[in-house]
């Protein structure tokens, strides 16, 4: 199984770091979320159905995982020209955080058809603009280059991450969490 996310998961990933702030002094605290959130679920499901969970990978952890593969083989995205994953419904909104590996059978749903038809003039040349990075510091300060690849594509647009989501998936910048949060805070006496 392979696990994400949509921009379904912001107002929620917000409402527990408001619910504690020390949380906003964690090192990484969406994948603290998004661990506690995976695993809790997991015991959840695994008591229910009586499989057991055999490996977590998860996008911050190492090795490093091709999870983009792993979805593609799962059946839930596409891979588009640029190389992100394209899924059906959400189109590039989505971010891939988990690979799961149960002792049980696979679902047998069929590949779901390729959402990238004849569109790719959309999103080629955000790509033909796009240099190799050489770090993550990097992807840092280019974050734009690579958001305009998500942003050229038409599929889900109504999905798009608000402006918060997108910057911090890109740049991991607390600043942002914690401006939000007090943004909140004033909102909600
Ligand atoms: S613009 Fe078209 S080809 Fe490019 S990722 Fe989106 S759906 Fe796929």
């Amino acid at each position: 199984m392979v696990l994400g996310n949509s921009r379904a998961l912001w107002p929620r990933f917000l409402a527990w770091l408001a619910a504690d702030r020390a949380r906003l002094e964690l090192d990484h605290p969406l994948n603290d979320y998004v661990a506690s959130k995976v695993n809790s679920a997991l015991a959840i499901a695994q008591a229910a159905e009586g499989f057991k969970t055999l490996a977590i990978d998860f996008d911050h952890t190492e090795p490093v995982v091709d999870l983009v593969g792993a979805a593609v083989a799962a059946g839930l995205l596409w891979r588009a020209p640029t190389g992100l994953g394209i899924h059906p419904v959400f189109g590039p909104w989505v971010a891939l955080r988990a690979r799961v590996v149960f002792d049980a059978p696979p679902p047998n749903d069929g590949q779901p058809a390729p959402p990238c038809r004849a569109c790719d003039t959309r999103c080629r040349p955000a790509l033909s603009r796009l240099k190799a990075l050489s770090s993550e510091a990097e992807l840092r300060q280019r974050a734009a280059e690579f958001i305009a690849l998500r942003v050229a594509c038409p599929l889900g647009s109504e999905h798009r991450y608000d402006d918060d989501q997108t910057q911090y998936h890109y740049t991991k910048d607390r600043r942002l969490l914690r401006s939000t949060v007090e943004r909140m805070r004033i909102q909600t006496p």
